[in-house]
């Protein structure tokens, strides 16, 4: 539940702190970026509180967060890329916290399937 709520928080705190003049507009498009969760309706069971979305849900790859950080660059892109990249800062602090880990090590990527399917295959001969 505190989980959720610093979706909300956080935003709104670097929008009054660093978007002074324009906070609302700014604190609503970092707090819109939480429909990048929308790539959990493709896991099952959709949500599972002691699940560590990083690295497991496809726009939650680590990649992605590279692409994040790009779009903070450009001053167009900068609040999507701001609330995405504080969204991904706050679930992998949630991984922390609930598994001890930044990234979830069992990921949902077709890479991921190759990778898993592979070492369960080599454990089983
Ligand atoms: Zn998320």
């Amino acid at each position: 539940m505190l989980h959720i709520a610093l979706h909300f928080l956080v935003p709104l705190v670097v929008a009054a702190v660093f978007f002074r003049r324009r906070w609302q507009y700014a604190s609503v498009v970092m707090i819109v970026t939480m429909l990048v969760d929308i790539d959990h309706v493709l896991a099952s069971p959709m949500y599972d509180p002691g699940r560590c979305s990083i690295g497991f849900h496809p726009l939650h790859q680590p990649w992605w967060v590279g692409v994040y950080v790009l779009l903070c660059v450009f001053p167009a892109s900068r609040l999507v890329g701001l609330g995405l990249c504080i969204h991904m800062f706050l679930d992998a602090f949630d991984c922390q916290l609930t598994s001890g880990v930044w990234v979830n090590p069992v990921s949902n990527t077709l890479a991921g399937f190759v990778v898993q399917g592979g070492l369960s295959s080599l454990s089983s001969v």
